[in-house]
């Protein structure tokens, strides 16, 4: 990303461009078009809604936490006519609830979830939601911007319409690209007569695309390190980089478990970062403080009414057992400064454990 830019007018980039949108593919696994926006993950967001549903449209938002939240911000945004299926935070929305919804009005364009919901920790089940939205006409818009390379998401066999991802999460590279993949079903949904968009065009993207250019200047840059992340990401294999991150979410939950903690997550906890509450007596802000301050880790916060009760452990991408042992002896030695009686080494011990464990040795 450092070296030599590269003119996006050029054979080069075209090169680029193009590999980077196959190696896309592989990564989400999915035959689906893969379109690249320069934004941070919300504009593929508002690009579903813009390009795919009118002012009117009766859509259903199921909403878990923070980025549910959002869905139903940027549906209402573009005057679409919003259903939510709310889920207290820590708890997911069923798919029998999404199925219900459906069921109970044919004319529903839509349903809008998150794979995995960062705020909480928390997984849906996107697998069933789908099976429920495929016998309707609407469209299913998936945010798996932190559920991609985390979990399994089987976008063509599930039949997922339209799937978001990010860059800075499991892509590994910093924020300012965002992706999203689209069904056929979901290109005829088009309607561009009176287009509430312009810079998240979808149609005129896959035009450019067809000619390996982006319409507008793309941040070169990150597409440059993008293709790398990508190259490392064929060399370790998408399905083992998923693994990995589910490997560590359970050595997560274990050592938190053996620490007295107790996870934030009812539902199926996510693979890309769990979600803990902090002790009785305890903010997490004092948690969050100490791994900054003493180990400059970035431990999340809570956000919203659950800042100060929970913090969130990543291990999503480039992470790996080094980095947990690290995190989990720190954490010990926190709990421990803010009066908490720790066994050193008793969830370091459970994060080793696993490790042995999935070494099978
Ligand atoms: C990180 C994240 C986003 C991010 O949106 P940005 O526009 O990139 O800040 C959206 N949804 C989920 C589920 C996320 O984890």
């Amino acid at each position: 990303m450092a070296g030599a830019d590269i003119h996006h007018r050029t054979e080069d980039f075209r090169r680029l461009y193009r590999k980077t949108l196959t190696d896309l593919q592989y990564f989400m696994g999915t035959s689906n078009d893969v379109m690249v926006f320069t934004s941070s993950g919300t504009g593929a967001m508002e690009s579903a809604v813009s390009n795919l549903f009118s002012p009117g449209d009766k859509v259903v938002v199921a909403a878990a936490g923070k980025f549910g939240e959002r869905w139903a911000e940027i549906t209402r945004a573009f005057g679409l006519d919003v259903q939510i299926l709310e889920a207290p935070y820590g708890d997911s929305v069923t798919p029998e609830r999404v199925a219900a919804a459906l069921n109970a009005n044919s004319e529903i364009r839509g349903v809008f979830v998150q794979a995995t919901e960062s705020s909480t920790g928390v997984s849906h089940d996107v697998e069933g939601m789908a099976e429920a939205v495929g016998k309707t006409g609407a469209l299913f818009v998936v945010d798996a911007i932190t559920g991609l390379g985390t979990s399994s998401l089987d976008i063509d066999g599930w039949g997922l319409d339209v799937v978001i991802g990010g860059s800075q999460k499991a892509a590994m590279i910093p924020p300012g690209l965002a992706f999203l993949s689209l069904s056929e079903k979901a290109w005829e949904r088009i309607d561009p007569r009176r287009p509430t968009y312009y810079y998240f065009d979808l149609l005129k993207h896959k035009k450019s695309a067809e000619k390996g250019e982006s319409p507008w200047t793309p941040a070169t840059s990150l597409l440059l390190g993008l293709s790398e992340s990508l190259r490392y990401i064929r060399e370790v294999g998408r399905e083992n980089l998923i693994e990995n991150a589910q490997l560590l979410a359970k050595a997560t939950r274990e050592a938190a478990e053996a620490l007295g903690l107790k996870l934030f997550a009812r539902g199926v906890p996510a693979g890309a970062v769990t979600s803990i509450r902090a002790p009785e007596g305890v903010s997490s802000n004092d948690i969050v403080e100490q791994f900054k301050t003493r180990f400059g880790a970035i431990v999340a916060n809570g956000q919203g009414s659950m800042k100060g009760e929970i913090f969130r452990i990543a291990h999503l991408g480039y992470f790996d057992f080094a980095d947990l042992f690290g995190v989990i002896a720190e954490l010990e030695i926190i709990l421990h400064s803010l009066g908490q009686r720790v066994e050193f080494g008793r969830g370091v011990g459970r994060v080793q454990e696993v490790y042995v464990a999935a070494s099978g040795e």
